[in-house]
């Protein structure tokens, strides 16, 4: 399946009637990862028809509560679903001793391995998750506390076969097609040797998701957005309020669309909206202006991620 991005949670701070903590979820091929964990997270997975014993690994930017509330609460409800395969947690150095002081979620009281992964204050970018098709990379960005955000990279898969040019070569045998996807060579029984450079496209590139929260505009959010099929990238204020954003370590949305731009990014999203704002119309149009590919995320909408043409910006 083509993975797809799932905001579960566009509010900063509070919540509002309409809009719930910070949360998204991305769906790959059976397996699911969640970036931040907002209060009330657990019961936007069920209203998302995501199940729960998918998840894979969750992945903390910071110790604000808007973002991490609703970790301990899952945790707890993976555990009443008698999970018992390992689930990774990837957050700010001391996340698992903060985690471990709640009665219930201590090491030995979980029927599922939790595994920490702890990231010091210091770092300047590391790889946290990584898989045979996938992996995550982190680095600090520009908020109050200590903050990362994060990038999901997915590798690049071999190139297709093509069939009609291995026919031409003399290939016909299914064996011979798996050995040269794998990237042997084969011999024919004519003796003629055909290399899987002369039949295998070149190697397809992965799609990249860059999930950039509460920061003010920065480097490494560019470098962490670079290329990237979506940013889903903060936006708190409008312009009206760029004061408040700067005072918060936030960013405005015609911010995050320079980001958007100058990383290359095909495609942005803006969340983490103040609850000032009704309507957050506004905002997107604001930072179309800059990056014309731009959206509001909507809570609960699919965002395939699929590598898209470049727009023209
Ligand atoms: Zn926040
Ligand atoms: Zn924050």
């Amino acid at each position: 399946m083509t993975p797809e991005v799932i905001p579960l949670g566009t509010a900063s701070a509070i919540p509002t009637r309409d809009r719930h903590l910070a949360a998204t979820a991305l769906r790959r091929d059976g397996a699911m990862l969640l970036f931040d964990c907002g209060e009330g997270t657990q019961m936007q997975l069920v209203r998302a028809g995501l199940k729960r014993t998918k998840l894979e690994a969750i992945f903390i930017t910071h110790f604000h509560g808007d973002h991490f509330y609703g970790l301990m609460g899952l945790l707890s409800t993976l555990a009443l679903l008698e999970r018992t395969e390992p689930l990774t947690v990837v957050g700010p150095e001391r996340i698992e001793a903060i985690v471990r002081t709640l009665p219930g979620l201590a090491n030995d009281w979980l029927p599922y391995e939790a595994r920490f992964v702890e990231v010091p204050e210091d770092f300047e970018h590391e790889i946290v998750y990584d898989t045979d098709a996938f992996f995550v990379e982190a680095r600090p960005v520009a908020h109050r506390i200590f903050t990362m955000g994060f990038r999901y990279e997915e590798k690049p898969r071999p190139g297709s076969l093509n069939v009609a040019q291995a026919n031409a070569l003399g290939v016909t045998d299914f064996a011979h097609y798996r050995a040269l996807k794998v990237g042997e060579a084969v011999t024919l029984e004519s003796g003629a040797t055909v290399r899987p450079e002369q039949v295998i496209g070149p190697a397809r590139p992965g799609s990249v998701f860059a999930y950039v929260m509460d920061t003010r505009p920065c480097e490494n959010g560019v470098a962490l957005a670079r290329h990237a099929d979506l940013l889903y990238h903060e936006a708190t204020f409008g312009e009206a309020y760029a004061q408040n954003a700067r005072d918060t370590g936030h960013s405005t949305a015609c911010e995050a669309a320079e980001i958007a731009k100058a990383a290359g990014a095909k495609r942005l999203l803006l969340g983490h909206f103040s609850a000032r704002y009704d309507d957050v119309a506004p905002l997107a149009e604001e930072a179309q202006a800059i990056f014309r590919n731009t959206e509001a995320a909507v809570e609960l909408a699919r965002y395939p991620l699929h590598p898209a043409p470049v727009p023209v910006d």
